[in-house]
């Protein structure tokens, strides 16, 4: 095993043992859920928006080390961001889990990176996507929407 591999599995065990913004947000603006019935993952992310800017996000649910601290990680990336930053970052994010990016892309994606790993697991590809796709839904959606899915 390598030290890169190992260091990035560090930071999965980490993220899934202590994920971050992992709460009920009960004054959200959105909310959608995510299903991933291959695994068994589900989880729900709720997101505050100040105009386009995602002000606080949060998720929690049941499901695998991969797709709790991919949602953990999600949290920390997309807070903050604007609507079109959270967007881009998902496309980047889904390029690198389906084996596409360039390596300067995983590079700017920061510690998502760590996911990188999961393009060689087709299964698994669907734990790490189901928060981005979630939080895109909930993002896309009218409040309280229902919709994240499994889809790459
Ligand atoms: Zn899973």
């Amino acid at each position: 095993m390598s030290s890169l591999t190992e260091l990035y599995q560090n930071v999965i065990l980490e993220h899934n043992r202590s994920p971050r913004n992992y709460r009920v947000m009960d004054d959200a603006d959105r909310q959608a859920e995510g299903n991933n019935p291959l695994c068994g993952d589900q989880l729900t992310v709720w997101l505050k928006l100040e105009g386009d800017v995602i002000s606080d996000v949060a998720f929690q649910g049941l499901g695998c080390a991969i797709s709790r601290a991919s949602a953990s990680l999600m949290t920390a990336a997309v807070k903050g961001k604007s609507r079109r930053e959270a967007e881009e970052l998902f496309e980047r994010f889904r390029g690198l889990v389906t084996g596409g990016p360039s390596p300067a892309d995983s590079e700017t994606l920061g510690k998502l990176a760590v996911f990188s790993g999961v393009s060689q697991y087709p299964t698994r590809v669907k734990c790490a996507s189901l928060p981005w796709h979630t939080m895109k839904a909930a993002l896309d959606g009218a409040e309280r929407r229902k919709g994240g899915t499994a889809e790459v």
